[in-house]
């Protein structure tokens, strides 16, 4: 009998200290089923008095296309403060019988996840001392940072790019990224990747660029950063031809996949997209799904994470995903799309922005 008793108690011990955890376990985290938030933006104007200034050739397109490194850092600030948490995009799907379906995230209580990501991460070499960096760059200490040259100097920096940026806000407020999430570089290959001429047409200095890229890609990894296809070319989609889509397709994997590795997410250039035609799946889809693409991801200022197409009559359906865009103009004409996710007038760079008139 009086072993029995001891057992009760002992059980009952096991049992508080159980339901207790995960009392505490459930009261911590919950699983996001909702749709996620996915904001955009492009390389940020790093240098806003040359990139809006009035004798600049881009100056209103950068004005109405890119935000300014001061506008991105209270875009953080206000999203935290708003109990956003950065998730990785790859954490959002899974694979199921080869077709990629939403997956459960899991955050804190009273937070709400968000993906961003950032277009055309090249320093295309036109735009080249025009506002933005010339490239991002491993510092002698293997750190991440941002070279550009100024009167053929070198200057180095850590706080006008979005990876430096993002890079600092994280250590400072690591509870913003959940299981380390950065976020996401959509790149192209026509004209090298962050900076570095890899593209086949450099006839230069190939070899050395790529080697120096892939260091970079190294340690964007190794931090949390992931890579989406914003295609090789940068073409319209719906003007392309089947057999240049090929050829597009065939550039990304050698040029671009062979640096940054595999990705299964792709960001439509121009936000311009095709999953069917007459009635069927397209073939320019099709061939997106052969060479490995799973989540494909649109623009639109409405949250819509889905499948498409909504045609009843066909049976395969693709993972869709919409991305805010974070720009000049939406920052301008978009206040109340932004508001749940911060306060446009708080954010705005009016000083540098008055320059453009
Ligand atoms: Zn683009």
């Amino acid at each position: 009998m009086k072993n029995f008793v001891k057992f009760i108690i002992i059980f009952v011990f096991f049992v508080m200290i159980f339901s207790n955890y995960n009392l505490a376990y459930a009261q911590d985290e919950f699983y996001y089923t909702d749709n996620v938030e996915h904001l955009f933006t492009h390389c940020l104007l790093a240098y806003p008095e040359i990139a809006l200034a009035k004798n600049n050739e881009m100056q209103l397109h950068y004005n109405q296309d890119c935000i300014t490194h001061t506008e991105f850092k209270a875009i953080l600030k206000e999203l935290y403060k708003n109990n956003y948490v950065l998730v990785n995009i790859n954490d959002c799907f899974k694979i199921e019988n080869g077709k990629a379906v939403k997956n459960k995230i899991k955050i804190p209580v009273g937070k709400k996840p968000i993906i961003f990501s950032f277009d055309d991460v090249n320093y295309d070499h036109k735009k080249l001392h025009l506002g933005m960096i010339d490239k991002l760059i491993l510092d002698e200490n293997g750190n991440l940072a941002e070279l550009t040259y100024k009167d053929n100097k070198e200057v180095i920096t850590y706080d006008r790019e979005f990876v430096c940026i993002m890079e600092d806000f994280i250590n400072k407020n690591p509870d913003f990224s959940i299981n380390g999430a950065r976020g996401t570089l959509n790149l192209t290959g026509y004209d090298g990747i962050l900076g570095y001429r890899t593209q086949k047409n450099n006839k230069i200095n190939r070899e050395s660029e790529i080697e120096e890229a892939k260091k970079v890609v190294a340690k964007l990894k190794e931090n949390g950063w992931t890579f989406a296809s914003h295609s090789y070319g940068h073409y319209h989609m719906k003007k392309i031809t089947l057999e240049n889509f090929k050829i597009e397709l065939e550039c990304w994997k050698d040029e671009v996949e062979s640096i940054i590795g595999k990705t299964q997410v792709y960001v439509y250039p121009y936000g311009e997209w095709e999953i069917t035609d007459n009635g069927s799946i397209s073939k320019k889809h099709k061939l997106l799904e052969e060479y490995g693409f799973k989540l494909f991801c649109g623009v639109g200022m409405q949250q819509f994470y889905s499948y498409l197409p909504f045609d009843k009559n066909i049976k395969e359906k693709t993972l869709f995903m919409d991305r805010k865009v974070i720009d000049g103009f939406t920052l301008k004409n978009r206040t109340s799309n932004l508001k749940p996710l911060f306060d446009t007038n708080v954010v705005y760079d009016y000083a540098h922005r008055s320059l453009v008139n």
